[in-house]
């Protein structure tokens, strides 16, 4: 079996990787988005709505699409592939099935202008193709030789990497996005068993993350010494992950902390607030910390202090009275690389107040405003937002042990906790720094030339 990429082989985002069976049978695993620059490059070889590149434009010789989890960057093609005429099993864990007709809700609704009819019909056929898995059992997918398992990968609820095994006893393995281990709610991944080629992330392969466990003291203390000159907190974070992960551990301070009490919590983001409500539901896939302050009668989720902002009215008027006022308050809110959604809104009025703390909990591709404002913020520079050049005042703080990929210490260590050892592995979803220093470390570990595009 050979692997071919369709995305996240250059950079970090567009993960789509086609597994070649043989010549008239393919898997594809994941049909993600391009973002930043990404995006720009994609475009040079991409046809505009195409969900892959001209030679592999007819969808019939796909057999199946695995999907690892369901953030855009790794689903965001979806309707595209499905309107390209793909009509096969689409394999995902059960949370992910339903996390997905909300992602791809908001993907069509952002970024195409068609009739809702034909966006109703495209997710109306995903919902049919759709075949939940669950964890750790292995499905045959006949009539192909070939068997496919998930296992816990611990990066966003539902997330996995995919095992896929020949008749002939080859295994391909595709990690998807691997978590941390200690992260709040989500169980740790699964130890890795074996693979003769892996497919493997790379975000962070150059660097390992601060020392998790003071992770919440850190976002305590942060939080604490920008609220001293009231001002507003902002947090940009992703819908799915880690906006549920600081609701956790926000819950967890003010509940150990009397004069935190009055602290209000403004999450605003409505899709935030509906992938909350699945993770409410699924609270069998939480891990056992996050089940016993259930048993101890708490709401990780959805606490008396938070506040959860609905119409796009209430959205300007609490923009309107922060920027006028300011009040001490966090507000967590969309897009987590500040490429659209509501914390633009909040970016634009409350940047240029040197008053506000803008804390960066994830990661910041290249050419995103997150990441220029990282860049040039603590150096007193400016933005670019919706064609508006923002200048910055507000204290910009980043805080690493929050990321939701494991580091380079545990990407080695998912690669050599396993039975037997990784015969090869191919490198994506990372920039060129990342994938080079991970490859470094692999070749002097395991004495393995790992294979990556330069
Ligand atoms: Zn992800």
């Amino acid at each position: 079996m050979q692997v071919i990429h369709h995305g996240a082989h250059r950079g970090v985002t567009g993960s789509c990787h086609q597994l070649i069976i043989n010549e008239q049978q393919s898997l594809l695993v994941d049909c993600g988005l391009f973002q930043g620059t990404d995006e720009l490059q994609g475009a040079g070889s991409y046809q505009q709505g195409a969900y892959l590149p001209a030679p592999y434009q007819d969808a019939s010789d796909l057999r199946g699409l695995i999907i690892t989890h369901a953030h855009i960057d790794h689903v965001g093609r979806l309707p595209e592939l499905l309107e390209a005429g793909f009509n096969a099993p689409i394999y995902c864990t059960e949370a992910t099935a339903l996390l997905l007709p909300i992602v791809m809700e908001d993907a069509l609704g952002l970024t195409r202008r068609d009739s809702d009819r034909s966006n109703q019909l495209l997710l109306k056929k995903m919902r049919r193709l759709l075949v939940p898995l669950a964890y750790d059992s292995w499905q045959d997918l006949q009539p192909l030789p070939v068997r496919l398992r998930l296992r816990q990968a611990g990066h966003i609820l539902g997330s996995a990497y995919a095992e896929i095994d020949h008749d002939n006893g080859y295994r391909v393995v595709f990690s998807g996005d691997i978590g941390c281990k200690d992260t709040p709610l989500l169980p740790d991944p699964t130890p890795l068993e074996r693979a003769d080629l892996l497919i493997l992330e790379s975000t962070y392969g150059d660097r390992n993350h601060d020392d998790r466990s003071s992770r919440q003291q850190r976002l305590q203390q942060v939080i604490e010494r920008a609220i001293e000159d009231a001002g507003s907190v902002l947090i940009p974070a992703f819908s799915i992950g880690r906006t549920q992960e600081l609701l956790y551990e926000i819950e967890d301070i003010i509940a150990s902390n009397p004069h935190w009490r009055k602290m209000t919590v403004i999450l605003d983001s409505p899709l935030a607030q509906r992938y909350t409500a699945q993770y409410r539901s699924l609270k069998r896939l939480w891990d056992n910390e996050a089940k016993q302050r259930l048993d101890a009668n708490r709401q990780p989720l959805n606490f008396a202090r938070l506040h959860v902002v609905e119409s796009h009215q209430e959205h300007e008027n609490i923009v309107g009275y922060l920027q006028q006022h300011g009040d001490p308050c966090i507000v967590i809110a969309a897009s987590g690389m500040c490429t659209g959604g509501r914390i633009v809104n909040y970016l634009k009025a409350l940047l240029p107040d040197p008053r506000t703390d803008v804390l960066f909990v994830g990661y910041q591709a290249e050419g995103t405003p997150g990441r220029e404002i990282q860049q040039y913020g603590p150096k007193g520079g400016y933005v670019v937002l919706d064609h508006e050049r923002i200048s910055i005042a507000a204290r910009i703080h980043t805080l690493g042990g929050y990321s939701a990929h494991a580091d380079q210490r545990e990407l080695l260590e998912f690669m050599q906790t396993t039975v037997a050892p990784v015969k090869a592995v191919r490198l994506v979803h990372g920039e060129l720094p990342a994938k080079q220093a991970l490859a470094a470390q692999i070749a002097a570990r395991f004495g393995l030339v790992a294979d990556y595009h330069r």
